[in-house]
């Protein structure tokens, strides 16, 4: 039996950070604080479920395990990444992930590496992408005495923009950006900074000061700002990145292209427009806000539309 794409159904998260701005995703959110649309996830707190054909019902988990043939055969014991849009109405804490040893070693998980395209903001929204300190202790001092103004590096950003974000970089979403995130699926963060907020009891969020002066890289890296451009039909597509975590990419169609079959699944986010794909006679519809999974083998297939797409692999 040929494959099939896999649409799946969104998962919304309620966050004290979120708005109402997914529903310019056709999405019906349930609440005015919606802060995360989870694409694909299969994690503790919350499963991708496929919504029509063969595998209706099935998690990504299931398939994962079940059916490993749709992945390629790969190892591992879980599903890899994690992918969600966010609404951020206000800025989100400032973190940093560990790598895959530190994490091993003292929380028994896989690290985080991370990667973000902006699908839009507001004008003057910024991000915190790593940090000025030159040496540990310098970067030690400055958590301890809560520095975060001169510490923290602010980086303007614009709709179509993309980050890289390795492990060991301190991070933050700001307010006013609406972002997709794929991810390691793993659960190590350290929280570096919270702006001082209480909750409604009037607490702080607990932060992770030893952790985070552990792992964190210094002095930083710039973010990576060359991006290679290719033109394939009416296609062109932006590669941002290609490691051994994720590779990602953007397909910008207005028209048509052929795709030639890939040996490995593909992941993909309709961010912009509609469009159809289309295999032998059957084809499929899609538009912004969905996501669906082209499985390993898949075999060639057609795009019509004008569409932006988002495209991860391994
Ligand atoms: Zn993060």
């Amino acid at each position: 039996m040929s494959k099939q794409p896999l649409f799946f159904e969104p998962i919304f998260k309620d966050r004290i950070w979120g708005g109402q701005r997914l529903t310019s995703f056709g999405y019906d959110i349930p609440s005015s604080r919606t802060g995360e649309c989870w694409a694909f996830a299969a994690h503790r707190n919350g499963e991708s479920i496929v919504k029509s054909g063969e595998f209706k019902g099935l998690t990504l988990g299931q398939l994962w395990k079940d059916h490993p043939h749709l992945f390629g055969n790969l190892k591992g014991d879980r599903f890899p990444l994690l992918t969600k849009i966010l609404d951020a109405t206000q800025n989100l804490s400032v973190q940093v992930h560990p790598d895959d040893n530190y994490a091993l070693d003292n929380e028994g998980d896989l690290g985080k590496n991370e990667c973000w395209y902006i699908i839009d903001c507001d004008e003057g929204a910024e991000i915190i992408y790593g940090h000025t300190a030159q040496t540990k202790e310098e970067f030690q001092r400055m958590v301890v005495e809560g520095k975060w103004d001169t510490l923290l590096r602010k980086i303007p950003v614009r709709p179509g923009d993309f980050f890289f974000v390795p492990s060991g970089t301190i991070h933050a979403i700001g307010a006013g950006i609406i972002i997709l995130e794929t991810q390691q699926n793993s659960d190590t963060t350290y929280r570096v900074y919270d702006y001082d907020r209480r909750d409604h009891n009037g607490n702080l969020r607990e932060l992770h000061p030893s952790q985070s002066i552990a792992v964190t890289k210094v002095p930083s890296e710039e973010p990576k700002k060359t991006h290679f451009h290719k033109r394939d039909g009416d296609m062109i597509i932006t590669t941002f990145v290609e490691c051994d975590y994720f590779n990602m990419h953007k397909w910008e169609l207005q028209g048509t292209v052929n795709i030639t079959e890939k040996d490995f699944f593909l992941l993909v986010s309709v961010i912009s427009g509609a469009g159809l794909i289309k295999q032998n006679d059957e084809s499929y519809r899609f538009k912004k806000g969905d996501h669906f999974m082209l499985p390993s083998g898949y075999g060639d297939f057609e795009i019509y539309g004008k569409v932006e797409l988002i495209v991860t692999h391994l």
